[in-house]
């Protein structure tokens, strides 16, 4: 019960002290930053640099390795790496979903192997996530309602969220299509939670007629959701598509009434590092002010963001326009002096889709600075368009000597994530 208590103290400090203006949410970030220096406190690796009064600015920029490999100093729980995977896999395989140490909820990021995060959460921080997630994104209410969630594994975080209101069905991503579609005929969710690859799948088996679900609100999760999956979501479940940016740094941001991500800027501070001379796409370097038992201070995610400016929301919280993808997504090559070029996935999506309206499915892989693998889901008629378009990209860039060849294997397995461009060395 105290768990419950704790969760709707925490929503209704969410809900209430919501800044309405830029002035009112950098007075409380300010504040909270303050605050947080008790935490660090408790922190074997940030402790000095409290006790130096050190600005913000001045800490180190963390990123996946060296957060991984500072991991048991930075935590305040004086838990060790090494320890954390062991009681992480373990409940992996064995589909217990709740592993812990002294109370401390252990999980792994679902990145590519051996490039695993460990996220660590006490009770507190899961009830802060919970009421996080029931005011951006679930909504509070008193109605009962039911939640199918789309997961690669469950988490004692997620199933937290349970209660006689609020029930959670948990889907789990490898198992078969037609044994998901009869499941949720027969649940009939409220809230459907899952992949925009996962979406598209379910999309299909409802223009065959044999999903019929209403859902009130539909939330995309985990992958990027390109603009033209949307569209096609949108149209065959006839509603906005909700998106939420969570990884395992934490719940990152949500949509507003129209559509739009904004970060949680009431309780992270997010700085960006520009990735062009245009400055319009960058990292996000995230601290999350909410954290205790692993600290997060300037942490460098590789998502390729695009701010939007203009969301007619008004919320003075920063805007999404496109989350692109992640730094290996970025498609590199030579030009004719041999020296290196970097085209943005974003660009490549744009010349596949542009090349003509019938293409919805693709996916492109490099293998290398002269090899692009394109799979299209059409006929031969489409795949040439679509390369043309590519190689009029390629061009543009001067890049030299690339081979487009058609592969008819989409490169997407089952349960894992859905990168329609990527960078894989074969
Ligand atoms: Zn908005």
């Amino acid at each position: 019960m105290f768990f419950k208590f704790q969760i709707i103290r925490y929503w209704l400090l969410i809900r209430f002290r919501k800044p309405r203006s830029k002035t009112a949410l950098q007075k409380l970030q300010k504040k909270n930053w303050h605050k947080f220096q008790q935490v660090l406190l408790r922190s074997p690796f940030y402790r000095d640099k409290v006790q130096e009064n050190t600005p913000l600015a001045a800490y180190p920029l963390m990123n996946k390795a060296s957060f991984m490999k500072q991991f048991d100093q930075i935590n305040t729980q004086n838990i060790r790496v090494d320890e954390a995977y062991k009681v992480a896999q373990e409940a992996e395989k064995s589909r217990d979903f709740s592993p812990e140490i002294n109370h401390i909820t252990v999980g792994l990021s679902s990145g590519t192997s051996g490039n695993r995060g460990i996220f660590l959460a006490s009770q507190k921080e899961r009830a802060f996530w919970v009421a996080a997630v029931l005011d951006r994104v679930i909504g509070f209410s008193l109605k009962k309602r039911s939640v199918a969630f789309f997961l690669r594994a469950n988490s004692n975080l997620y199933s937290s969220v349970k209660s006689r209101i609020l029930s959670f069905a948990f889907f789990d991503l490898y198992d078969a299509l037609a044994q998901h579609v009869s499941r949720l005929n027969a649940l009939q969710p409220t809230i459907l939670v899952a992949q925009p690859s996962m979406l598209l799948d379910l999309a299909q088996e409802v223009k065959a007629g044999r999903l019929q679900i209403h859902p009130q609100k539909i939330i995309s999760v985990a992958e990027v959701l390109y603009p033209e999956d949307k569209a096609v979501l949108e149209a065959t479940f006839g509603q906005t598509i909700h998106q939420v940016y969570q990884c395992t740094e934490g719940f990152l941001a949500s949509t507003c009434a129209y559509g739009t991500l904004h970060f949680n800027e009431d309780f992270l501070i997010i700085e960006k590092k520009f990735l062009d001379e245009s400055k319009t796409r960058f990292h996000p370097i995230i601290t999350d002010l909410k954290r205790s038992s692993q600290p997060i201070v300037r942490y460098e995610l590789n998502d390729i963001i695009q701010e939007k400016t203009d969301c007619p929301c008004g919320s003075p919280m920063m805007g999404i326009a496109q989350i692109e993808g992640r730094a290996d997504d970025v498609l590199v090559f030579k030009n004719v002096e041999g020296q290196t070029i970097k085209i943005y996935p974003d660009f490549f999506r744009r010349a596949i889709i542009a090349a003509d309206a019938a293409i919805q499915d693709y996916t492109l892989v490099q293998r290398n600075a002269h090899l692009l693998e394109l799979y299209i889901q059409g006929t031969e008629e489409h795949f040439q368009k679509a390369k043309r378009n590519i190689d009029a990209l390629l061009n543009k860039y001067q890049a030299k000597a690339v081979t487009i060849i058609r592969t008819t294997i989409k490169h997407h397995e089952q349960g894992n994530k859905l990168r329609r461009i990527k960078y894989e060395k074969n």
